[in-house]
């Protein structure tokens, strides 16, 4: 079906596997999509849709990438890590948000010697007019990738992954994903409508964004992009944020230390917790079947864990 070509870039499939301790805590099967451990760097869901991405960067002769998101963001710097590694120049554009020190991403950046440049301004399109501003002024091409990569492109990344995830042959009620630019929403919710009868998607959102319009334009465009005809879901969106985005939450935080405490896998306070925390509650709630397979994905995030502060407000 899917005929748009892509670069190699991580070690897919990832690893799924049942988590026993925490199936016991919450009362039904629970298993993980590991895609921390896709073999860029820490890891995490921006390198599905880089592979798009570049590709699509390369192919039409662009050598130099800039994009952009937060201090801390996970997406830039796997930008940064992504483009490096195959040939292409990158400058990550940042805004002038969250910890900007040299921890946790930054570090990471300024290992690889990436050029970082902040913007004070909370408007991406002011960013976007600077990426152009900058390569006029470097009198060279940029391919510019949206914030957390979540373009048409960039939602192809997590429609691979479902048909991974339909390719174990291994059946679920539920799949639970976070939600932070769409892409990975749109990505999962498309995906399981195509290859994954029977697994309702739920996404939790980390960030207050209209992703109720967001999702479904993400997508249709990608729906347009494969020559599929199918009726575009509706996607279920969960508030998850708390306090708002990047800021840790109370209940966010229990997520983070349960799947470290019960599994030993690590979690992040900005996404992946607040993503785990949306499960850990419809459990409780008594929402899933004891004999129900639910699937959580990985999205990543360790650097920025060791960035932020685990207070909460
Ligand atoms: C970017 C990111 C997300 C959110 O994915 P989107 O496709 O941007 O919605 C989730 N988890 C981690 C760790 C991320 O870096």
């Amino acid at each position: 079906m899917n005929h748009i070509e892509k670069q190699a870039l991580g070690l897919f499939p990832t690893p799924m596997y049942r988590l026993p301790n925490i199936s016991r805590e919450l009362g039904t099967n629970v298993w993980i999509k590991r895609d921390d451990l896709c073999g860029v760097a820490l890891g995490g869901n921006k390198v599905r849709k880089l592979e798009y991405l570049l590709h699509d960067a390369k192919s039409k002769g662009y050598d130099l990438v800039m994009t952009t998101g937060q201090a801390q963001s996970n997406h830039a710097m796997l930008t940064a890590a992504c483009a490096l590694r195959i040939g292409l120049d990158c400058i990550l554009l940042l805004k002038e948000r969250g910890i900007t020190a040299r921890k946790g991403n930054q570090i990471l950046n300024h290992l690889m010697g990436v050029e970082v440049r902040y913007m004070d301004t909370d408007s991406f399109e002011d960013i976007y007019e600077e990426m152009d501003r900058i390569g006029e002024e470097l009198g060279r091409k940029v391919y510019k990738i949206p914030c957390g990569g979540s373009n048409t492109l960039g939602t192809l990344g997590y429609i691979d992954c479902m048909k991974e995830v339909a390719d174990s042959g291994i059946q679920f009620d539920h799949l639970v994903c976070a939600c932070g630019s769409g892409g990975t929403a749109a990505g999962c919710t498309l995906g399981a409508k195509l290859y994954l009868p029977g697994t309702k998607v739920m996404c939790s959102m980390v960030d207050d964004e209209p992703f109720d319009v967001v999702v479904p334009r993400l997508m249709q465009e990608a729906a347009d992009l494969l020559e599929v005809s199918t009726e575009i879901p509706v996607p279920e969106l969960l508030p998850m944020w708390g306090p708002g985005y990047s800021i840790p939450s109370s209940e966010g935080n229990e997520a983070v230390s349960m799947m470290m405490k019960l599994e030993g896998i690590v979690l992040d306070t900005c996404y992946t917790g607040k993503a785990f925390a949306g499960l850990v509650r419809r459990a409780r709630e008594g929402f899933y079947q004891p004999d129900d397979n639910v699937l959580f994905i990985h999205t990543g995030g360790a650097g920025g864990l060791f960035a932020q502060d685990w207070e909460t407000e």
